[in-house]
């Protein structure tokens, strides 16, 4: 069987294909670039100088395989220095001091926007060390702006570098229909540094942006708001729903240590996956559990009903208005039931609220929904010629993981696998 795949890197011609012990793909390379520029007078040249030790760069999995490209980099001498010194040569598609290609290192940042480090590292079996190293890499990184023709969306996003949510970095993307690229990793989450990115925007490309979408997060907001149109700051649904999520996740906890005398460890095997479920999409065995979960805590099957309710409004194909209208109802419906768990949750929607119901304009989401179309387009792409369904289909599973996370069911992909 044979079939083509695109390495997706210019300029290089593949020596060899190996399968490592491992099963790990290794991709011999050798550059057609014949040149380099010299260290010293940063002169052109192509005086050929023989080459360095072979390097190992991570690459874009191919096939669900860990996929790496070796090349021995070339070494140029320089003719028009005094002491002709030789310089090895750099090329477009990685970054010297990195282990990776680029290419690689951006499919890592994407898969961080909505996710987590310790997430990113499972998902792309990869040390947490090796994840914020390319985080590191990026910060400060400029991007080509040239490059870029228009970008619809941009999505401010916060990932944290420690567990324990400190070092905020933000994570800026560009996203068209077809695309999402990563603009810039900024040093921090304030919004003068916000600001300060969004303001070198071209206005060209500014003239371009349709939406923001922002984590429900002041400095984001507000920069946006400051720097660009204020209409068109759309807060994700994903980060709304997980604020509510957690307001039952909460009670859930105060209630199971009030009912762990009532009820047996049997009844309550995995109540908390089963709570983070949407109702339709609950099992017989699993509805089961809830009822007499909620036998026992009137108050957490009061919030599970609610939490349900709001996801609903979410998923109904409605205008801006009638969600206005629908979310208010729901706010009277939560002061009716008496639950305080919402409590904060209802002072965070007031804030955001019309950035929230920014949302109903065009449904926009943060990266991953665009980025998972985008990486679903990629896998087609590197498999054509006869596919090997199975592993695509592996591959796929992931996606339809995160998928999951949309739907208001917040699995990370760790707690996915040990779900499933
Ligand atoms: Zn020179």
């Amino acid at each position: 069987m044979k079939f083509e795949i695109s390495l997706d890197i210019e300029n290089v011609k593949i020596k060899n294909v190996e399968k490592s012990e491992k099963g790990d793909i290794v991709i011999y390379v050798k550059s057609t670039v014949n040149e380099a520029f010299c260290r010293k007078c940063n002169s052109k040249i192509d005086k050929c100088h023989g080459f360095d030790n072979e390097i190992t760069l991570r690459h874009l999995s191919i096939l669900g395989r860990k996929t790496y490209i070796r090349i021995r980099p070339a070494r140029y001498q320089c003719l028009f220095c005094n002491n002709k010194p030789t310089t090895t040569q750099k090329l477009s598609w990685y970054n010297q001091r990195s282990p990776n290609t680029k290419a690689y290192e951006e499919h890592v940042l994407l898969q961080t926007v909505n996710s987590t480090i310790e997430d990113t590292a499972v998902k792309e079996n990869l040390g947490y060390e090796a994840v914020t190293g390319i985080i590191n890499r990026y910060i400060e990184c400029e991007v080509d702006w040239n490059s870029i023709k228009k970008l619809e969306t941009v999505g401010l996003d916060e990932i944290s570098l420690k567990k324990g949510h400190k070092d905020f970095v933000t994570i800026v993307t560009g996203r068209t229909n077809e695309t999402v690229i990563i603009l810039a990793i900024l040093k921090d989450r304030k919004k003068v540094t916000v600001k300060k990115f969004l303001q070198t925007i071209p206005e060209r490309l500014t003239k371009t942006i349709k939406f923001v979408c922002s984590d429900m997060y002041d400095g984001f907001v507000n920069a946006a708001k400051e720097v660009l149109n204020k209409n068109i700051v759309v807060i994700d649904r994903f980060h709304v729903a997980k604020l509510y999520r957690k307001c039952i996740d909460d009670l859930r906890k105060k209630e199971l240590k009030r009912l762990k005398s009532e009820l047996t460890e049997e009844e309550l095997k995995g109540v908390m996956w089963i709570l983070r479920k949407n109702s339709n999409k609950l099992s017989d065995e699993e509805s089961e559990v809830l009822n007499v979960l909620f036998n026992h805590s009137e108050v957490l099957g009061k919030a599970y009903k609610l939490c349900n309710d709001l996801t609903s409004i979410f998923e109904e194909d409605i205008t801006k208005k009638e969600a206005a209208s629908k979310i208010n109802n729901w706010k009277l419906k939560v002061a009716e039931s008496g639950l305080s768990c919402f409590k904060t949750f209802l002072t965070t929607l007031d804030k955001f609220y019309d950035s929230i119901l920014n949302y109903f304009i065009d449904r926009q989401t943060s990266g991953f929904v665009e980025g998972l179309n985008n990486k679903i387009k990629v896998i087609k792409r590197r498999c054509y010629g006869r596919v090997q369904y199975k592993i695509v289909a592996n591959r796929l599973f992931w996606y339809k993981g995160i998928t999951a996370c949309f739907n208001g069911e917040l699995f990370s992909v760790q707690q996915l696998i040990n779900f499933v």
